[in-house]
């Protein structure tokens, strides 16, 4: 028996979140007897699908008469307009109905798109995320985030959409490629700075000397930051107060992530960097923060040097723009000490400025 985490959210029935090994029949047993219906959509991505869909779509056979499989091309670019309503085309013109379960396997670009045609189409359906890669394990599937691109932005359409449960199996793990293990990394090292330490001296063992241990190893360190984004998500549902947390070194990544034109940064390496940034401001203001923590773990990165050339200025000029800042006042996440989060508005262009400069100290 697997243990179980529970999202109680306050607009929807609660759902669980499950981490295991190999469990694709636990999930098509929970699918056979939660639905009863004949038809069920499966959505999946590319790479995933070269590898495990065989297995998924005879399994389902087994259980559903009809298997509506749609592959999604692997990448950002699948989080797009033109995606949405292919999938549209092919689920709707296989005649659905609004209880046809979707079921999304893949990482955080399958589970976006997916989540957002299962929030739209016949004004919802029911959603199944498998995710598959270890940052959509940890973050992106939980929470109810569905969305897609605009020519204008990113994530930019969407809606919040919870699941019906989300299915955490380690194997799809034993395929990512090394740079989407560390993608995943940075939000676990995130949930370590804001919640709970003991992740830092797990995940060291976990990634000792560069050596990824056996995906089935890392099942109580997925649930255990799954457990740390459900119990921050159910507390603020739709994204207010405390969810903010969950931004901690994000400010100053999505700077990065957009200098580098999406492509220069991984999500995970920009985070990464932005942690630095955000120990180094909340030493600043009066925190004693050591950066064992976050050196320990800079092996396993390969940051792209170029981004660090940009003025300072034009770095926080960039942060004063981003989507969510209000009249150019940046809010950051900080840290009191380690678990210990609060955010605070800042007013201090210095601060953000010597900030950067630390970081390009750092990796420029
Ligand atoms: P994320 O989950 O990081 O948001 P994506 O959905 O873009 O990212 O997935 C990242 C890449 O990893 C894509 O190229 C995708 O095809 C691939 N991928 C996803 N899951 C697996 C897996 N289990 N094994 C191998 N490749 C995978
Ligand atoms: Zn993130």
């Amino acid at each position: 028996m697997f243990s179980q985490l529970t999202l109680k959210t306050s607009y929807s029935d609660e759902y669980f979140i499950k981490v295991g090994y190999d469990i694709r029949n636990e999930v098509i047993g929970f699918l056979a007897q939660g639905f009863s219906t004949s038809k069920i959509i499966m959505v999946i991505d590319g790479n995933v699908d070269n590898t495990f869909g065989e297995d998924w779509f005879n399994d389902l056979k087994k259980s559903f008469k009809h298997v509506v499989k749609c592959v999604v091309p692997s990448g950002e670019k699948s989080k797009s307009l033109s995606s949405y309503n292919q999938l549209l085309d092919n689920i709707l013109s296989s005649g659905i109905e609004r209880k046809t379960p979707l079921l999304a396997i893949g990482g955080g670009v399958t589970g976006d798109l997916a989540g957002y045609v299962a929030a739209s189409v016949l004004r919802g359906i029911p959603l199944i995320h498998v995710p598959t890669t270890l940052l959509a394990m940890v973050d992106s599937s939980i929470g109810g985030k569905t969305g897609i691109n605009h020519s204008t932005g990113k994530n930019l359409i969407g809606a919040f959409y919870q699941p019906k449960a989300v299915f955490s199996d380690l194997k799809f793990l034993e395929t990512l490629p090394e740079k989407e293990w560390v993608n995943g990394i940075s939000e676990i090292l995130k949930c370590g700075f804001i919640n709970d330490p003991s992740i830092f001296e797990e995940l060291k063992e976990l990634t000792r000397e560069g050596d990824f241990s056996p995906a089935k190893e890392w099942k109580h360190l997925v649930e255990k930051s799954a457990a740390i984004k459900v119990h921050i998500v159910a507390r603020d549902v739709k994204e207010s107060g405390i969810r903010e947390f969950l931004n901690f070194g994000h400010t100053f990544a999505h700077v990065l992530e957009r200098i580098g034109e999406y492509t220069d940064y991984s999500h995970g390496e920009a985070v990464y960097v932005g942690m630095w940034a955000a120990v180094f401001a909340s030493n600043k203001l009066g925190a004693d923060i050591g950066i064992a923590n976050l050196k320990d773990f800079k092996s396993l990165y390969d940051v792209y040097k170029d981004g660090f050339q940009t003025n300072t200025d034009e770095l926080v000029s960039l942060m004063q723009k981003d989507k969510k800042v209000q009249n150019e006042k940046v809010r950051l996440v900080l840290l009191k000490s380690l678990g210990q989060p609060y955010t605070r508005t800042i007013s201090d262009k210095q601060l953000l400025n010597s900030s950067w400069d630390y970081v390009k100290e750092i990796f420029g």
